[in-house]
């Protein structure tokens, strides 16, 4: 057998192999050190009532009814006992007389464990026992003995302590070898504590580190442009504007403005509500970077929202000498200009970062709703500008975060929030809708749509809400709009999701928005910048399923005009998700919902951060405050004096993190 080390594949563990590695890979373990930081859940307290025994035989049965049970005669202290387990049939195989056996909770079906060595600690019986997050074929019998094999095997590597022993004395810490031994197999519930503390500080430090080290090499970055700000001009072209710009616009106008007036990048991330108003900030922004010769990139993640905000820019922009370029998967990649000047702004999708444009001098980069793009995109648009500088970076999200998280998750950002609606809007008037009450809705909503010729959208939740769209997505979307399209039959419908073409998606979205559709049933694609100010209702099925911040962006897509606008979250769900879903009929803020969110379902499930993993936490918790502090402490203390055990740490680390670059 070759020597096992931390980083050792687990499909190269004797008593792992391939077929287990797979399924392991479900849990996000690859290594072995990902295996010993597989964290149990709870633990079973097994140390009361366990018998140890030795079997004298073990028969396989069947009931009347046809069922199989297996009957153990077991001699344990001069007594014959008889245990019986059902539908177990393997058990004969196992339970051969003579096995020594230890036996917990009870003689019918009880938890056994053999006992091959009476001098090893025993780890499914008569302890506290460790109950893992299990996956198909991964049972936590399965875990727990290959965990304790390992741990023992591994005593003196994992001896090596990567957290420096200043910071274990100063949060009084214990070691990480008695950490993980205790984590797994606890002999009491003091252990269990103490290796919490241990092991969730670290997922916190490790975190912390990570942005500040994020931040430090933005900060170490090369130069970028600095921009000289021509107020006059710049007032003027907001004066054209069509709307005056709310006070969190100019607010946060003015931060950008300030950022890029330095010849530091700037690498600002512009919160807002749906509706906020975010892409004409932008604008501004790539206004100023024009006036002084250079070019900017807009990057969306849909290719219906690049062409939105082509549209939109196109005629922000009308009264200027601004040459913008539409660059998405369907646009000419030839689609080089005839008047042969250089474009000023390249709107597009990830498509820019594949097309061989002109972007010498590229020194401003957006990017909208910025939570859709991996980190590995964003960092490649970042890295397209010249050699020579830096381009300035305004990312852009609908997402609230609330603040304890924004502080860690964003510390290497400076944060702009569009904490005001223009004006002129009105809350969406919003029902939870239960089972029963389905058909009335129906009811209402085609009356609405034919006395006031509104709109609606209606939305199925992904089957898998943490997964892109699937085939089976597709179909049940496509099941819901024929069931639908019968319930409204004297009204137009249309589909949409995210597998289809281009072209496709567009005819439909304009078909929609010249009204020759009335019902636009959808996948919750549309969430992602949609602007269709006719569409007043907004239908969402199955609401339970997501998230309340994430419902209120959905929402988003109506109310976007002075008409009153309707959000029915269709709900089967019993009373407590009701309760839930009943927040978005009083609360109309995004940032509230999202810290409902976080106290109700925990940040694993907060909107926009699930994908990139942030919230891989498995101990540590956002709502620790006194950890998040104490940890950012120790973070910022040791930044510039990390040990080689550290770094090795933070480079086993898969988990990435939320901000750019
Ligand atoms: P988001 O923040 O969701 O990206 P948008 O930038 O798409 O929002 O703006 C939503 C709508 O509000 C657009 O039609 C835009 O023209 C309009 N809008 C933006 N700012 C104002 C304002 N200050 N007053 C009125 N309407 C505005
Ligand atoms: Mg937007």
């Amino acid at each position: 057998m070759p020597k096992l080390t931390l980083e050792t594949p687990t499909d190269q563990v004797f008593l792992i192999g391939p077929a287990y590695s797979r399924r392991l890979k479900k849990l996000n373990i690859f290594t072995i050190e990902d295996l010993l930081h597989h964290y149990p859940n709870r633990h079973q307290d097994l140390t009361q009532s366990t018998i140890k025994g030795k079997i004298v035989s073990c028969k396989n049965l069947y009931t009347r009814t046809g069922k199989q049970i297996q009957k153990a005669i077991i001699a344990s202290n001069g007594k014959t006992l008889t245990v019986t387990w059902f539908n177990q049939p393997f058990l004969t195989k196992v339970l051969t007389p003579n096995t020594q056996i230890s036996l917990s909770n009870g003689l019918t079906s009880p938890e056994y464990e053999i006992i091959r060595d009476s001098h090893a600690p025993l780890i499914h019986t008569g302890r506290l026992v460790p109950v893992y997050p299990e996956t198909a074929g991964v049972s936590s019998k399965w875990l727990r003995s290959r965990i304790n094999f390992l741990l023992d095997n591994l005593k003196l590597q994992l001896k090596t302590d990567w957290l420096p022993p200043s910071i274990k004395t100063k949060y009084r810490l214990i070691d990480l070898s008695p950490a993980l031994q205790s984590i797994h197999f606890p002999k009491n519930q003091a252990q269990i504590n103490l290796a919490i503390r241990r092991l969730s500080f670290d997922e916190m430090f490790l975190l912390q580190l990570e942005v500040l080290i994020r931040r430090q090499t933005w900060q170490e970055k090369k130069l970028s442009h600095r921009l000289v700000v021509d107020q006059e001009k710049v007032l003027n072209f907001i004066s054209h504007l069509p709307f005056t710009l709310t006070a969190a616009q100019n607010r946060c106008l003015k931060d950008i403005l300030t950022d890029l007036n330095q010849n530091l990048p700037m690498n600002r991330l512009l919160q807002g509500d749906v509706g906020s108003g975010k892409t004409v900030v932008a604008a501004v922004a790539m206004y100023i970077n024009f006036l002084n010769g250079l070019s900017s990139a807009l990057m969306a993640p849909t290719e219906i929202l690049a062409q939105q905000h082509f549209n939109t820019l196109k005629t922000v922009f009308a009264n200027t000498a601004i040459k913008l370029q539409l660059v998405t998967a369907s646009t000419s990649a030839k689609g080089r200009s005839s008047s042969g000047r250089k474009p000023d702004i390249f709107i597009g999708t990830h498509a820019l970062l594949f097309r061989r444009l002109d972007f010498t001098n590229l020194s401003l980069i957006v990017i909208d709703e910025q939570h859709r793009f991996g980190v590995k995109q964003r960092s490649q648009l970042v890295k397209l500008g010249s050699q020579k500088t830096t381009p300035h970076l305004l990312t852009m999200t609908a997402t609230p975060i609330p603040r304890t998280i924004a502080l860690t998750a964003y510390a290497d950002l400076d944060l702009s929030v569009l904490d005001e609606m223009p004006q002129g809007r009105l809350p969406v008037k919003t029902w939870v809708v239960p089972a029963e009450k389905r058909l009335d809705a129906y009811h209402w909503l085609q009356t609405q749509i034919k006395t006031h010729a509104s709109q609606a959208f209606i939305v199925c939740p992904l089957i898998d809400p943490s997964e892109a769209e699937t085939m089976s997505d597709i179909k049940a979307v496509t099941q819901e709009f024929n069931q639908l399209k019968s319930v409204f039959s004297d009204l137009k419908l249309d589909l949409l999701h995210g597998r289809l073409k281009a072209d496709e998606k567009n005819l439909k979205i304009n078909a929609f928005k010249a009204n020759q559709t009335q019902i636009l049933v959808a996948t919750p694609v549309i969430e992602v910048g949609i602007d269709m100010p006719n569409a007043t209702i907004m239908v969402i099925e199955a609401a339970e399923r997501f998230g309340l911040a994430q419902l209120h962006q959905l929402r988003g897509r109506v109310g976007r005009s002075d008409k009153l606008s309707y959000c029915l979250l269709f709900t089967t769900h019993p009373q407590a998700t009701l309760k839930r879903l009943k927040y978005l009929e009083t609360i109309n803020a995004g940032l509230k919902l999202a810290e409902i969110d976080l106290r109700l379902r925990g940040p694993g499930d907060l909107y926009g951060l699930k994908q990139h993993g942030f919230f891989n936490l498995k101990l540590a918790s956002f709502t620790d405050t006194r950890l998040v502090t104490s940890t950012k402490a120790a973070a910022k203390a040791i930044l510039n004096h990390l040990t080689r055990d550290l770094k090795r740490r933070l480079k086993q680390r898969t988990i990435t993190s939320v901000s750019p670059n």
